[in-house]
């Protein structure tokens, strides 16, 4: 389908932001013109001077968020049109230019004294920035002399070296050879990759997986070298800003106590007779002797299906949002009407979906809608990601507005949850309910026990590498294989591919990060269960959350919607729950 043949209602309303391209050429003249920072350098000692710079840099960081998402979201559109290719890079090139100017910023701030900085949190002018500010003071520990942060800073680019060295294997000279698909000769890439593990034809199942994990064995030494690379980076940044681990770096990027961490590693290592029960499960529904790796996507439940036209899928999603109130209901409506979303699928647009946030306006939702029940959940996904972008934006001054990573996926999947359980409470028959449980005891293994698995991992290679243990390919292998057989138990076969599996996550060069979809789905987990068995008081005490922004710490902002990550009690919740359902799925199953 191309773009004009779809109607204007199923278009983002673009114009929200700039009318007209002209407007948004003339503010990026202004934009560019006015970029200049350079009379605050050396002054942020005197208070006047520095709230001015702040509220500069709240008004210009805006004008630069809003000269952004109007050219990705156009870029997005398609990809082809060359015009929005050019404004796409041009504000890119703008925004490198706004950090160098404002590089002076932290290493000036980390510098001043202590109690100058703490009388700052006493003045009241200074309340939108007191969590800024707070983050610099804690951050004193770690600040190392201007000489050598400039060294790190030209160093930036080579540090990037790792995971750039992987994506160019990864997506352009991976040894991924053909196979026969529906009739047709095919290359098997990532997409190809999914498509087929998920497909009940188990000898294109095995037949996939043994020439994917290939391509990735037959470069093993390779991929070796660059992921010990990138861990021997982290474990030299770690020390220059003077760490104790990698680990306690990354915790202390994202403000999040390592008890949290711990919490999550214990707690999934507690649970896991259910996973290798739900395994077993697997092997038996499947009626095999053995199963194998390429067996555990394989559907279990078949023919269930609502495919829904869009309209109708979204009105679905509203009233399975219900729970939410009437407030948060329509806004669902508010943006559906008022055109937040790109809906269709047409040429050259950018595939998937995602949310994005404008300041001071409405948020803006890409779809690539198909009538599925996976795209049901994307869209009440998406919109929980947009309304908490939405309150946060309301409810917090420019410089609070944006939540940050380790909270960004709580809101969109309490709604994929809540969604869900609307979903089994109507269903008509049996075998969708089965079908139901099976989704969601695959979403929770593949964003909980997954991911917490890869954490383990990353923990353990930092670890060794940090002991001064060299990282080899059979030694990173031999962790993988430990891990794997520990998570999966013994009704699967772990054969040489998968413990090779490290080798093509993508996800390891950027180290610690996956543990955050684990304890996500599990915060999201109590929040939609609370909200459930609550109602009201829970309903507003999550609106305290998705009001929060970035006020304070993470942990903080989930205590305010009753989710303490701290305490072992939320983590324990969301493994009972995986056990829970899995019970009513044997039931259900007959097993
Ligand atoms: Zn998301």
């Amino acid at each position: 389908m191309k773009r004009e043949q779809v109607k204007e209602q199923y278009k983002w309303k673009t114009e929200d932001i700039f009318a007209t391209d002209e407007e948004w050429e003339n503010s990026f003249k202004t934009a560019e013109s006015t970029l200049d920072f350079s009379k605050f350098a050396g002054k942020l000692d005197k208070k006047e001077i520095l709230l001015e710079f702040f509220r500069q840099d709240d008004k210009y960081s805006a004008l630069l968020d809003r000269l952004g998402t109007y050219a990705h979201l156009r870029y997005d559109e398609d990809a082809s049109v060359s015009k929005y290719g050019a404004y796409y890079s041009k504000i890119g090139a703008l925004f490198a230019k706004y950090s160098t100017e404002l590089a002076f910023f932290e290493p000036e701030m980390a510098k001043l004294d202590e109690n100058y900085l703490k009388s700052l949190l006493e003045d009241k002018r200074f309340s939108d920035y007191d969590y800024v500010i707070k983050k610099i003071i804690k951050r004193k520990p770690h600040t190392i002399s201007e000489q050598e942060e400039r060294l790190i800073g030209m160093a930036g680019e080579i540090f990037e070296t790792f995971i750039e060295t992987f994506g160019k294997i990864d997506n352009l000279e991976l040894p991924l050879s053909e196979i026969e698909w529906e009739g047709e000769k095919v290359k098997l890439s990532h997409g190809m990759y999914g498509i087929i593990l998920h497909s009940d034809n188990r000898e294109k199942r095995k037949e996939a997986y043994e020439k994917y994990y290939n391509a990735y064995t037959s470069l093993i030494n390779t991929i070796t070298s660059i992921y010990y690379g990138n861990v021997k980076k982290d474990v030299f940044i770690s020390k220059v800003y003077k760490y104790g681990s990698c680990l306690e770096r990354a915790l202390f990027e994202e403000d999040v106590d390592k008890k949290v961490y711990e919490n999550l590693l214990q707690a999934v290592s507690g649970s896991l007779p259910s996973m290798h029960r739900y395994i077993k499960d697997r092997k038996k529904l499947l009626g095999y002797d053995k199963l194998y790796f390429y067996d555990i996507y394989a559907p279990l439940v078949k023919g269930a299906d609502l495919k829904l036209p869009y309209d109708e899928a979204y009105e679905y999603v509203i009233k399975g949002l219900a729970p939410l109130g009437k407030e948060y209901q329509e806004l669902l409506r508010k943006g559906h009407d008022e055109r937040w979303l790109d809906v269709e699928e047409t040429d050259g647009k950018r595939n998937g979906a995602y949310s994005t946030c404008c300041p001071g306006l409405h948020p803006f939702v890409l779809l690539n809608y198909k009538p599925t029940i996976s795209d049901i959940f994307t869209i009440a996904h998406e919109m929980g990601h947009s309304l908490h972008s939405h309150f946060s934006n309301e409810n917090q001054p420019f410089a609070k507005s944006f939540y940050t990573i380790f909270v960004a996926e709580v809101a969109s999947t309490v709604n994929e949850v809540l969604l869900l359980k609307y979903m089994l409470n109507n269903a008509k028959d049996d075998n969708f309910k089965k079908y139901l449980l099976n989704y969601y005891l695959d979403t929770i293994r593949a964003t909980l026990h997954r991911q917490t698995m890869f954490a383990e991992f990353e923990y353990g290679a930092h670890s060794m590498a940090e002991k001064g243990e060299p990282l080899t390919k059979d030694n990173l292998c031999e962790l993988y294989a430990g891990i794997g057989k520990k998570y999966y138990g013994e009704d699967i076969e772990h054969d040489f591919n998968i413990s090779c599996e490290w080798a093509r996550i993508p996800h390891f060069y950027r180290s610690f990060y996956v543990y955050k979809y684990a304890t996500g789905i599990i915060t999201a987990i109590n929040i939609a269960n609370r909200i459930l068995t609550e109602g009201v008081q829970a309903v507003k005490d999550y609106f305290k959350f998705l009001c929060g922004g970035s006020s304070t710490d993470p942990v903080s902002l989930l205590k305010l919607a009753g989710v303490d990550l701290t305490t072992k009690q939320p983590f324990d919740f969301a493994m009972g729950e995986f056990d829970k359902t899995l019970t009513e799925f044997e039931k259900l199953m007959g097993i």
